[in-house]
């Protein structure tokens, strides 16, 4: 008996080795499974094969309805699965009729309780050494005549095992989505951020190539104003709407992102680019007429850019910023909610000022920025008094570039003053070389950008290029535009006060092609004032028009200053100047801009003349086409 005994000791101590060592494997495999669902094939092959069972269910009991998270069976036709909607496989009940181990052990009358039809035996193994995540692990057999007894203690550490892992595993997963949602997903909006969209656009172009997609770049314009006047709770809102109403608009078809602020991109794929163009166009309208109605108090419009996409050479980037481009040619003081879209003009636009922004420099240590001068002459001695130097950029190739075609951008990319002051330096070497020559010489003026009053030794800079030329300060003058009175008045004035105190006559150009008003006349330290061409223009169309050329002469000359009218181009024009009583004229109808060498030809032929000036056009001087 003692060796009975001691045989059955033996014996039982070897399965407990055996199902110690089985948790040990089952915690092994549970450490390594990567995910959720990886768990369950894993465990119940395992298992499956270990103790020769049919069937292995998994429940999760944690939320309000219990779920049946995975069902293996090894013929394929699953007795347990009918689980999830038996009334009695409950938490609560399974508790209360669980041994003190946390097992339950169902045979036949049992079985029928709980739907199993077709089982033998089942084991019910419960979860409870987590609390927060309760679960069964139901362990089924065919075959009757099973005994559960040594080893479901065993099934319940392994379901404590196999629902602790898990727990951890979902933890896991729903850290990654958070973090996912944190870096991949803009917080205000909920669409994606740009380089996620651009990782996405490209698995999808990859998938599916270009055909049919188009890139849209929308701006709120003036949304500033809108979070003035409605706080910016309300303003993340009305961003998080059209977020919103994008995704539910546009479903699988439209891919967004929100860039920054109140700009957002998006890629849109459709049958027809032209439809898709129409379509995102209804909708914004529809999006700001409805805003509109609920935000009376501002008027929210967007503004649209369009690019369709033709191959998948341009990097997403770049389509991204050229629907940018065609957004920004949308009016900027718009009323209404605009589309814009990237067309070859465009193009050839932005690729003009990428060829000028890439040579500017190269350019200008070339001295490839030529000053030309254009004569004045004044109406009561009919000769030539004075010149204005403009520039022209002559490339290598020998092309031309208009100042209308760099200027902004060289303003924008700040070397207009280094083009500045190149033409002030060839102005002043021409002035130098014929004064020495006993030539005779008329003051020139030099245009100077707004960007020269970003400098501090601005005026100090010019007087020393003219000193170190020995040029008399009063053959140089400074036009300064109409425009920069409107923003940053006081340190023009300044410059130009100083300018005329060392001896450099100031005239503000384009006078009445800007907002300014007529107040700045009365403090302005100007010697000229410059009316622009558009006088000209409109008095071409009405008598009115004349009548405000001769008041507003008038009144420039009553506050002292000189009056030169700008873009003289017919005879008629000069009779109207000439009535107007204008000091100056300049313009087409005597010259246009001419190289220095030619303008020296043309000032001593023109001012040597014995002629009726009125009449007189000098048609056969060489001057610029
Ligand atoms: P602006 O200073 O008002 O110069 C007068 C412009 O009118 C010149 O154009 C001139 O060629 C043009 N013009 C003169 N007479 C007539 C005419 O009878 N009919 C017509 N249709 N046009 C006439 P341009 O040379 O193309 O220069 C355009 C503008 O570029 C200038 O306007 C000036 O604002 C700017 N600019 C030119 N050179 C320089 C420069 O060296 N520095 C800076 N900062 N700006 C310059
Ligand atoms: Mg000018
Ligand atoms: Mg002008």
């Amino acid at each position: 008996m003692e060796v009975e005994i001691g045989k059955s000791t033996t014996a039982t101590k070897k399965i407990e080795q055996d199902m110690d060592a089985l948790v040990l494997i089952c915690m092994e495999i549970l450490d390594n499974v990567p995910d959720v669902s990886s768990t369950f094939k894993i465990i119940s092959e395992q298992l499956g094969n270990f103790f020769d069972l049919d069937e292995l269910a998994f429940v999760e009991h944690d939320k309000e309805q219990k779920a049946l998270l995975y069902c293996w069976s090894r013929s394929g036709d699953s007795f347990v699965a009918g689980l999830q909607d038996n009334a009695e496989y409950e938490w609560k009940k399974l508790v209360h009729i669980a041994s003190p181990d946390g097992s339950i052990v169902l045979k036949a009358d049992g079985l029928e309780r709980f739907g199993l039809a077709g089982g033998s035996s089942v084991c019910i193994a419960l979860s409870t050494s987590v609390r927060d995540f309760k679960g069964s692990v139901l362990f089924g057999d065919r075959k009757s005549g099973r005994d559960w007894e040594m080893i479901r203690p065993t099934l319940v550490r392994i379901a404590n095992q196999i629902f602790y892992r898990l727990r951890m595993l979902k933890k896991e997963e729903a850290n990654r989505i958070a973090l996912d949602r944190k870096f991949n997903y803009d917080g205000v909006t909920g669409l994606l951020v740009y380089n996620k969209l651009i990782e996405q656009v490209g698995l999808n172009i990859e998938a599916n190539g270009t055909k049919g997609l188009a890139c849209v770049y929308t701006d709120f314009s003036g949304f500033k104003y809108f979070n003035e006047t409605y706080g910016f709770e309300q303003g993340d809102l009305v961003l998080g709407r059209f977020a919103r109403l994008l995704k539910e608009h546009y479903g699988e078809s439209g891919l967004f992102c929100r860039i920054t602020s109140d700009h957002f991109a998006g890629f849109i794929r459709g049958e027809d680019t032209n439809a898709i163009l129409d379509d995102y166009k209804a909708f914004t309208e529809e999006f700001s007429e409805d805003c509109n109605k609920e935000y009376s108090r501002t008027n929210i419009v967007l503004a649209s850019g369009f690019y369709t996409i033709s191959n998948s050479d341009t990097s997403i980037a770049a389509m991204m910023d050229n629907a940018n481009e065609a957004r920004k040619k949308c009016k900027e003081q718009m009323a209404e909610t605009q589309v814009r879209v990237y067309t070859e003009d465009l193009r050839q636009e932005l690729e003009n000022v990428r060829m000028i922004n890439a040579n500017i420099l190269k350019a200008l240590k070339n001295r490839e920025f030529h000053a030309y001068l254009q004569p004045k002459v004044s109406l009561k001695s009919g000769k030539i008094e004075g010149a204005e130097a403009l520039v022209r950029w002559i490339r290598p190739d020998g092309t031309r570039v208009m100042p209308d075609d760099f200027i902004g951008i060289a303003e924008q990319n700040g070397y207009i003053t280094k083009i500045d002051f190149a033409v002030l330096e060839q102005v002043l070497e021409y002035l130098e070389d014929a004064v020495a020559k006993d030539e005779e010489v008329v003051p020139v003026s030099v245009n100077f950008s707004r960007k020269n009053n970003e400098i501090d030794d601005f005026v100090s800079r010019v007087m020393e290029r003219i000193s170190s030329h020995h040029v008399n300060p009063k053959l140089i003058e400074a036009e300064i535009t109409e425009s920069v009175f409107m923003a940053d008045l006081s340190e023009v004035d300044s410059n130009m006060r100083k300018l005329r105190d060392a001896g450099v006559e100031v005239s503000v150009d384009d006078f009445g092609s800007g907002y300014s008003s007529l107040n700045i006349l009365a403090k302005v330290a100007a010697d000229t004032i410059k009316l622009d061409r558009l006088f000209l223009n409109n008095a071409k169309k009405d008598e009115k028009g004349l009548t405000v050329i001769r008041c507003l002469t008038q009144m420039l000359k009553k506050l002292g200053f000189m009056v030169i009218a700008e873009g003289v181009e017919t005879e008629e024009q000069l009779t109207w100047i000439r009535l107007a009583e204008c000091d100056m004229v300049q313009g087409f109808y005597y010259a246009k801009p001419m190289t220095i060498e030619e303008f020296r030809v043309f000032l001593k032929e023109f001012n040597s003349r014995e002629v009726d000036f009125a009449e007189e056009s000098f048609d056969n001087c060489k001057v610029e086409e």
